[in-house]
């Protein structure tokens, strides 16, 4: 249940480190008790020195050998505990890249005695003996799985403590308010100020907000926003696609109606993930594959954050287009004027109407639709360098709970309540910042957070 149980010591777990395929080098990681006992039954250094009597953090160059036969030449580091990523003995093996070396090394590990890591265990490993805050073991996955350099600079941040040390110092204040509470309760003669206590909660309620405001610059910045675009056939979508993502992917073709399903591609703006949707169009389907196109945009539509429609400015306007203009959209939307290269045919739209010119197959008008883009997805809640939180859905709601129970604890104070009403409340929220910090995590919340990652890290 605590951080502090031990880790299922005794046994020893390897796993290639490295993603499968041909590269230069494929890295084979091993820990626990027997890791550097395991490899040295493997490995012949070039010194004739084995591994258990090598010095911690050290590189050593030799062979990795199975019955009498060299599999791989390997660079070779031994890792002694404490001062390692899990805490336990760790060794890497570096060997050359391709798939057949490293399973083949991984095999020899395995029948030594090693036993294939689980998705993440490394880095449980380390949280459970200590090394890592469940934050910050969230935080290596953040890292791997950054998409953005802002993502990347929040999950390294976040590897540094600094949200684990904003929690203890938020449950060091609460013990702290919860210790004069106590005196209130046991000596109720002494003259208590419960102006005091109140100012004090609200100052915390207030540092909560502001956590979780950073919170929603996070859940941007990971989960990222979607854009939908939408238009007749021809009108020049798979083209806008391609344009903003600088690079071709979407077929473009001058048949009408060719992109009928939707495509997804992923670019940045602003320092966010964007995805972009490619729809089929919003007309009426004149064919069961179009009328599952038509669907999927809609779908497209209705999870997006911002809708592109495209128009046509080289044609006059036409039903479809004024279908689609007229809809009333429940999404925010940027009609983006297509074709500007070409003779403007398209009657001029109301000026109230958000717009933009471009010609995608010049790129022209490319650079300030991504500044359009940009302001509309982001204006006022762009995440700001060095003020990300990362936070997932479990902790944001942890987070917005510690919250509540501030604000009760205010509510309670103002309307006059006993301090022992009150400490119970900031009791329970002292004990919700605590799952926080990983305080008592459920064992099947760990399993949930580590499943994520791959095997090997
Ligand atoms: P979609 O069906 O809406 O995805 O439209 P496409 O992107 O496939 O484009 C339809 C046709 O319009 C293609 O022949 C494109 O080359 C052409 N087209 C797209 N954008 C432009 C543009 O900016 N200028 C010109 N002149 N032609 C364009």
């Amino acid at each position: 249940m605590s951080r502090l149980a031990p880790a299922e010591s005794g046994d020893t777990i390897a796993a290639i480190s490295t993603p499968i395929g041909e590269g230069g080098i494929g890295i084979v990681r091993v820990t626990g008790p027997e890791a550097i006992a395991i490899v040295d039954r493997v490995f012949h250094s070039g010194s004739g020195q084995p591994l258990s009597e090598s010095d911690s953090h050290r590189l050593h160059l030799g062979q990795i050998r199975v019955a009498g036969r060299n599999l791989d030449e390997a660079l070779v580091s031994v890792m002694r505990a404490p001062h390692t990523y899990t805490r336990e003995d760790v060794v890497e093996i570096n060997c050359h890249g391709g798939i057949v070396a490293v399973r083949a090394i991984l095999d020899a590990l395995l029948s030594e005695g090693a036993r294939l890591a689980e998705r993440g265990e490394f880095t449980k490993r380390a949280f459970l003996n200590g090394r890592l805050s469940l934050d910050q073991a969230k935080a290596v996955l953040d890292i791997v799985r950054a998409k953005t350099p802002l993502g990347l600079e929040a999950a390294v941040d976040r590897l540094g403590g600094r949200f684990s040390q904003a929690i203890a110092e938020l449950r060091h204040s609460l013990a702290a308010i919860l210790a004069d509470l106590e005196v209130q309760i046991d000596f109720p003669d002494v003259d208590a100020e419960p102006e005091a206590v109140a100012g004090r909660v609200t100052d915390l309620g207030a540092h909560v907000a502001e956590l979780l405001a950073r919170a929603e610059g996070g859940r941007i910045v990971r989960e990222g926003l979607t854009v939908a675009i939408v238009g007749r056939p021809n009108v020049g979508k798979s083209t806008l696609l391609n344009a903003l993502l600088a690079e071709a992917r979407a077929i473009v073709t001058p048949i009408p109606g060719t992109t009928r399903d939707t495509i997804e591609e992923e670019t940045s703006i602003g320092g966010v993930p964007v995805r972009l949707i490619d729809t089929a169009g919003l007309r009426e389907p004149r064919d069961p594959v179009e009328a599952e196109g038509v669907l999927k945009t809609e779908a497209a539509v209705d999870r997006a954050d911002l809708v592109l429609l495209v128009l046509d400015s080289s044609e006059p306007m036409s039903d479809e287009d004024r279908i689609l203009l007229d809809r009333p959209w429940e999404t925010p939307y940027l009609c983006v004027l297509s074709k500007s290269d070409l003779p403007r045919q398209l009657e001029p739209l109301s000026e109230e109407t958000a717009q933009l010119s471009v010609a995608a197959i010049d790129g022209v008008g490319i650079a300030e639709l991504r500044t359009r883009l940009s302001d509309l997805l982001l204006g006022g809640k762009l995440p700001v360098r060095g003020s990300v939180l990362l936070l997932d859905h479990w902790e944001r709601d942890l987070l917005r709970r510690v919250k509540a129970g501030l604000d009760a604890a205010s509510t309670a104070l103002s309307a006059g309540q006993t301090p022992d009403i009150v400490g119970e409340e900031l009791r329970a929220t002292y004990q919700t910042a605590g799952e926080l910090q990983g305080i008592d995590v459920a064992e099947s919340i760990l399993d949930a957070v580590f499943s994520r990652f791959c095997v090997g890290k």
